[in-house]
């Protein structure tokens, strides 16, 4: 049976009404533009201090790398794969040898962490790093030598405040400042 549009009127609220929920939302914002506990982040002046062990962004430590090939296998969205190129053979002088190391996608990469997993030399490893500033597209795909730089938060480059969220039972979520150790001040 087909669905039959409903003939009730959308109630009208009036311009008084219009008027006092305007309000309201304007004493809810400066009641937490005064709370000196609000915790909006003031993005790149503070930016979030990441714990170690974050399934941030993903470098290779190409010397532990052995080429096996599992972190382009696994990955289940094809962010990662590998490069190869022939350069002389250490182990063999005047031979060539055929090299192929893994490089990464991040346009496509969904931070699952299995190619990190899965690597058996621990050759691929995240750190605590995920507001990269790319300025187009191109830049997301990195190549061998950009895949083994470790990436840096803008905001820490420019000198912002790390700070931490941290739950109090009285005041709900709190911003903190994290010290140069790494505990909260
Ligand atoms: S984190 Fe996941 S999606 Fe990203 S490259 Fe590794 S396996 Fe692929
Ligand atoms: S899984 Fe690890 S050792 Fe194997 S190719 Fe990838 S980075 Fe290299």
């Amino acid at each position: 049976m087909p669905a039959v549009p409903s003939r009730r009127r959308v109630p009208s609220y009036g311009f008084l009404s219009a008027i006092k929920g305007n309000l309201e939302a304007l004493t809810v914002g400066l009641k937490y533009f005064l709370n000196p506990n609000r915790s909006t982040l003031h993005y790149p002046r503070e930016y979030i201090k990441l714990r170690p062990g974050y399934r941030g962004y993903i470098v290779l430590n190409k010397a532990k790398c052995i080429m096996c090939e599992s972190c382009a296998r696994i990955c289940p969205a094809a962010a990662m794969k590998m490069v190869r190129f022939q350069a002389p053979d250490p182990k063999r002088p005047g031979k060539m040898k055929l090299y192929k190391y893994p490089v990464i996608n991040y346009q496509r990469c969904i931070f699952c962490g299995l190619c990190v997993d899965v690597c058996p030399t621990e050759a691929l490893r995240h750190v605590p790093a995920h507001d990269v500033v790319y300025m187009n597209l191109a830049e997301m795909e990195l190549g061998l030598e950009a895949f083994q730089q470790e990436p840096r938060s803008p905001a820490e480059e420019e000198g912002g405040i790390p700070v931490r969220y941290i739950f109090d039972p009285e005041k709900g979520l709190v911003k903190v400042r994290v010290s140069e150790g790494g505990g909260e001040q």
